[in-house]
């Protein structure tokens, strides 16, 4: 599937070419050294771009709609969510002269290069996904979380730790009444 991502600009049409894909999770796990694997799994995304050339600049614009499979931020449950969005991805020609602070300007403004006859729309839909995933994933809008007492998943079940706290809350209120 893989080598269908990569792009000979050569024979790329006046009008630009249309691609239209989708992928799943190995694909995406590829796309990563073991160290820089995200903190989600992708389940599957669709996407849909165009890519046109103007003079040596490559424009990739499309828009991706993803699943993806995260730990829960409060229960830590396997939680999936919907992401997606619009994207603009501008490549031009990598010049062997240019300094290498110069590159970094140019990736800050998101832009990337290419090299030789052929560009990959694998990491760059990668980093795409990369970029549209929430930093906090949650299950539901309105997860309970885990107990901080005793680790007892709240939307599953419930435990005295709780009406522990709400003791001692009734307990300070007693104290001040008693002030009074
Ligand atoms: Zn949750
Ligand atoms: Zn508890």
């Amino acid at each position: 599937m893989s080598n269908s991502l990569k792009i000979n600009l050569t024979i790329l049409p006046e009008e630009g070419l249309r691609l239209t894909f989708s992928e799943g999770a190995a694909w995406f796990k590829e796309c990563f050294c073991e160290d820089e694997r995200p903190e989600f799994s992708l389940i599957k995304v669709d996407v849909n771009c165009i890519i046109t050339k103007s003079g040596d600049t490559i424009y990739v614009r499309g828009e991706l709609a993803a699943k993806i499979n995260q730990e829960c931020g409060r229960c830590l449950e396997p939680a999936t969510i919907p992401i997606g969005g619009d994207f603009v991805y501008t490549l031009v020609p990598a010049k062997v002269e240019v300094a290498k602070d110069l590159e970094l300007t140019a990736q800050e403004l998101e832009t990337s290069y290419y090299r030789g006859d052929f560009i990959d729309l694998t990491p760059i839909i990668c980093e795409q996904i990369v970029l549209q995933a929430p930093m906090r994933v949650l299950c539901t809008d309105d997860c309970k979380g885990l107990c901080p007492h005793c680790g007892i998943n709240l939307n599953i079940g419930s435990c005295v730790c709780r009406s522990d706290v709400i003791d001692d809350r009734l307990a300070v209120l007693k104290k001040v009444r008693i002030k009074n």
